[in-house]
């Protein structure tokens, strides 16, 4: 282990292999990334790793498109594969989202995003085996898709090897020392590291982490389901799809299988983060079962395949908290990703980067700093709270 180092990052999440991809990227010095289990093995390794745009707030859009070409060049500018299967994104559209949907489409459109109006003939084109029934048509993104939560951590942190990056696994900090309000180390299992900088990305964690230098922000988690169905041989395409109507949504994994999973507003499910059942409970599969038969009454009789359950770590206004906190110097927090951080990760680490390093970041992310609540600044969202954001 060693025992100094430019900056520290705790966590290996898509936050955490984010963050320290690009300060080693950029030259920062001597990375060290800790991660008490190993890469993406919490919320990341769990998600479904839709890629998409639409997002009811100009600087989200921007952050998720600018997402859509970071994993487009993964290999040049992620590090390599990311499993990035850029098969689009569907929003279907009822009567009751007709204004929201009005008002993504010309969010997105202004933000250069790539999308087109559809109508329900387009739809029947696109996805033939979905039942339209109900539907006044959608918007497609056509350069969104999905990715591989756990290649995509991979690649970010051990690409960043070659530019010094050290990343511990089965390594856990415990605690984070101070000099007045300046950050001097880190205690982990494995020994004290000395550094000036700390970054939190401790995700579900974060708050825990958070304690050690005082600090306690207001957060929620729930446990979220996914599961996965086999495809039978003669499924037509599709792309990503997204349900307002049914609350729900679903993609292809790889050629024979679909994932889907529930969609909001719906009551989150508080959990205990350092026990709580990682299987899919037998109500989670039902409720998603009966949205998908009703969108896709073909997959009736498919055979089910798996499932999974992990968390989402939720601020108040359902968008993460990033950048320095007020009044320490040398800690950053970067947590609360909530449902829709794994697409912003990349974005968001290389601005943290940039912030750190005292650069100008290509997208402000200013409205995110921590402090915005305090200062009654919260995000909005045209949807309400929830994954859409
Ligand atoms: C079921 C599900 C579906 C999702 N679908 C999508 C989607 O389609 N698209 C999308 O963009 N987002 C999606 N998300 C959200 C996205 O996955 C999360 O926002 C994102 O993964 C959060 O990343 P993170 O790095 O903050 O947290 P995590 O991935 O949880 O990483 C935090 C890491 O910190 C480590 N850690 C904690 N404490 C310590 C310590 N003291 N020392 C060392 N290591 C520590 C943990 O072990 C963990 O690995 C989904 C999430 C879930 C659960």
């Amino acid at each position: 282990m060693d025992s100094n180092a430019d900056a520290v990052v705790i966590g290996g999440g898509i936050f955490g292999a984010s963050a320290a991809h690009f300060l080693a990227k950029k030259g920062f010095g001597n990375i060290v990334l800790l991660e008490k289990r190993s890469l993406a093995a919490v919320s990341t390794g769990h998600s479904a790793a839709n890629v998409r745009t639409y997002y009811s707030n100009p600087m989200t859009v921007q952050l998720a498109w600018k997402a859509v070409q970071m994993f487009e060049r993964s290999e040049e500018l992620l590090g390599g594969d990311c499993g990035f299967d850029q098969i689009g994104f569907l929003l279907l559209i009822d009567e009751e989202n007709r204004i929201p949907g009005k008002h993504i489409l010309e969010m997105e459109s202004s933000n250069g995003v790539e999308v087109k109006d559809m109508s329900v003939e387009d739809l029947k084109e696109l996805a033939p085996d979905m039942n339209t029934e109900g539907l006044i048509g959608g918007i497609y993104e056509v350069r969104s898709g999905y990715a591989d939560p756990i290649k995509t951590t991979k690649s970010l942190a051990y690409k960043a090897k070659d530019w010094g990056l050290k990343v511990y696994e089965g390594v856990e900090a415990t605690g984070i020392s101070l000099e007045g309000d300046r950050v001097t180390g880190v205690s982990t299992s494995d020994g004290f590291i000395s550094t000036p900088v700390v970054i939190n990305a401790a995700g579900p964690w974060g708050n825990q982490v958070g304690s050690w230098v005082g600090l306690n922000h207001s957060i929620r988690w729930s446990r979220e389901t996914d599961m996965a169905v086999h495809l039978p041989p003669n499924f037509g395409r599709m792309p990503v799809v997204s349900d307002p109507s049914l609350v729900f949504y679903y993609r292809p994994q790889g050629q024979g299988e679909l994932v889907a999973g529930l969609g909001f507003p719906k009551e989150i499910e508080p959990v205990d983060i350092n026990s709580y059942d990682e299987t899919l409970d037998p109500d989670s599969r039902h409720r998603i079962e009966r949205k998908l038969f009703e969108r896709l009454p073909v997959l009736k009789d498919a055979k089910y395949s798996h499932g999974w359950a992990s968390l989402y770590t939720i601020s108040d206004d359902w968008h993460p908290l990033v950048g320095k906190e007020d009044g320490l110097q040398g800690y950053y927090s970067c947590f609360a990703g909530s449902g829709h951080c794994f697409k912003l990760g990349p974005p968001i680490g290389e601005a943290l980067a940039d912030m750190i390093m005292g650069q100008d970041t290509s997208i402000d992310i200013t409205a995110l700093r921590p402090s915005r609540f305090k200062e009654g600044e919260p995000m909005t969202s045209a949807w309400g709270g929830g994954n859409r954001a």
